[in-house]
């Protein structure tokens, strides 16, 4: 067979390398650590896990993570049997022994008879031969530079932007209503695509002492090095003034409460449709390097949200990522130059475990493509097929930033019969995961 070469041996080139290798094609997995570093890992052991030594949650029937992890399980993934062998206590969490693990694994690809591997970095993004780019979220500043020569400067970002993104089946719409700005739009459908909530003079004024007074963290030293294009946080917009969100993002023209027409709102929230399904909306505007807690606390005060539950809350971070629904093709080829694939966070998932899975998928379609077939990504009704649905076509390519797996992403289940209780509704997502994932598997 034919080589497959990967460029990165972090969580997603390391599943990569394992899978393509275990399909019985020889793989050759390219790592510049340690020779070159970045400013988060420390070893140049492969699968460094950078900061928290945890998986997420572990429950494979009621949490989108640990879904992925059971779907990575029985889809043999070098990653997850690796974790679970060097596996921490941590309630319900999958937490790992980090140096233990990242070594395993190392010692594990070291071990396999197709794999090999060759240390430093590379560059340029390679002509000819089959590839797999997983570098990550802190790709070299001459790869990236490289990728960004093929795809466009609007299509490779320096940093994430990420603003909450919230259930739409949270929102109060008592309170809120759906109108795009000035009703602009062509359909009735683009006239209602956001959902806007009103604010009062004193709850906008709460509002911005609430967001001064929030808890942020700050950028590691060494993330913003020579990047920063300065995306501003909300927090930063409001202190530099009071009346600043009020004529950026919470500006409130062009909008009447449908439930109140003759009030006019001091401000406005915006929340924007996130994906296809309609199921996510998230925050205009609204990135943040608020923490977590704060985030929560904060966003509650917003009219509409205050039972809000949140797919995933606000961030900015130093992180290279494509634009996949722009780049790449449902094989996760660069349509530009097929030859090349994307896997992990570079492709715009986040997280240890997503990075994985994407990395799980671009192995063994690689391999696929090799032996001379094409495997379909799995139906979008599984964790993994989720994703790479969100990514490659699902989100929307103008506003693409950075997700998480959750169960927003997939297609609804109607609560057909009376509403289910979330749990329940939860354990009829897995359920049907499993089925299909099963399947997915055997048809291979
Ligand atoms: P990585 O694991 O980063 O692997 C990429 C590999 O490519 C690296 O080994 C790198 O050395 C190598 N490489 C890069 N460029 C080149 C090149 N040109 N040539 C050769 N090799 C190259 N996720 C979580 O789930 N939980 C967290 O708490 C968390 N905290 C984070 C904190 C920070 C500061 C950062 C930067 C990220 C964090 N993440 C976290 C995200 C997490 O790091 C990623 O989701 C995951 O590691 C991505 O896997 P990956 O394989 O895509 O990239």
């Amino acid at each position: 067979h034919e080589k497959i070469h990967i460029i990165g041996g972090g969580m997603a080139g390391s599943e990569a390398a394992w899978q393509a290798a275990q399909a019985g094609v020889p793989v050759v997995l390219h790592e510049m650590r340690p020779e070159v570093g970045t400013f988060a890992h420390r070893t140049g052991s492969f699968a460094e896990m950078v900061c928290s030594n945890s998986f997420r949650s572990d429950d494979d029937e009621r949490n989108a993570v640990g879904l992925l992890h059971w779907e990575m399980g029985a889809a043999n993934g070098l990653i997850m049997e690796t974790a679970r062998a060097h596996r921490l206590p941590a309630g319900g969490a999958l937490a790992v022994d980090r140096d233990p693990f990242a070594e395993a694994v190392t010692a594990r690809l070291k071990a396999h008879p197709l794999i090999s591997v060759e240390y430093g970095e590379i560059t340029e993004l390679p002509r000819e031969g089959h590839w797999i780019v997983a570098t990550g979220p802190l790709t070299s500043g001459a790869l990236a530079q490289s990728i960004r020569a093929e795809t466009g400067a609007e299509s490779l970002a320096f940093f994430d932007a990420i603003a909450p993104i919230v259930y739409a089946e949270s929102i109060d719409m008592s309170v809120a209503w759906r109108q795009s700005r000035y009703d602009k739009g062509e359909t009735e459908e683009e006239r209602t695509a956001y959902i806007n909530c009103p604010m009062t003079k004193p709850q906008y004024e709460a509002f911005i002492d609430a967001l001064l007074a929030a808890d942020k963290t700050e950028f590691h030293e060494g993330e913003t090095a020579g990047y920063f294009d300065g995306c501003l946080p909300i927090e930063v917009m409001a202190e530099r003034g009071r009346e600043t969100l009020r004529h950026g993002p919470m500006k409130p023209v062009g909008l009447t409460n449908a439930h109140k027409p003759e009030e006019k709102a001091y401000a406005v929230v915006q929340l924007r449709r996130d994906n296809q399904l309609g199921t996510l909306y998230n925050i205009v505007g609204f990135q943040t390097k608020m923490k977590y807690g704060a985030q929560t606390a904060v966003f509650k005060m917003i009219p509409g949200l205050e039972n809000a539950s949140f797919a995933r809350l606000g961030g900015i971070h130093r992180n290279t990522f494509i634009n996949s629904p722009r780049l790449l093709d449902n094989q996760m080829r660069l349509r530009s130059r097929p030859n090349i694939r994307f896997a992990g966070q570079v492709t715009g998932v986040e997280g240890y475990v997503e990075s994985a899975a994407m990395g799980l998928l671009a192995g063994r379609m690689a391999a696929a493509e090799i032996r001379g077939e094409t495997l379909p990504p799995p139906p979008p009704e599984t964790a993994t097929g989720a994703l790479i649905t969100h990514i490659t076509g699902g989100a929307e390519a103008k506003t693409f930033q950075p997700m998480n797996v959750n169960f927003g992403l997939f297609p609804p289940i109607d609560a057909k019969g009376g509403r289910r209780g979330r749990k329940d509704r939860y354990k009829a997502y897995t359920d049907r995961a499993k089925d299909a994932f099963t399947q997915w598997l055997a048809a291979q």
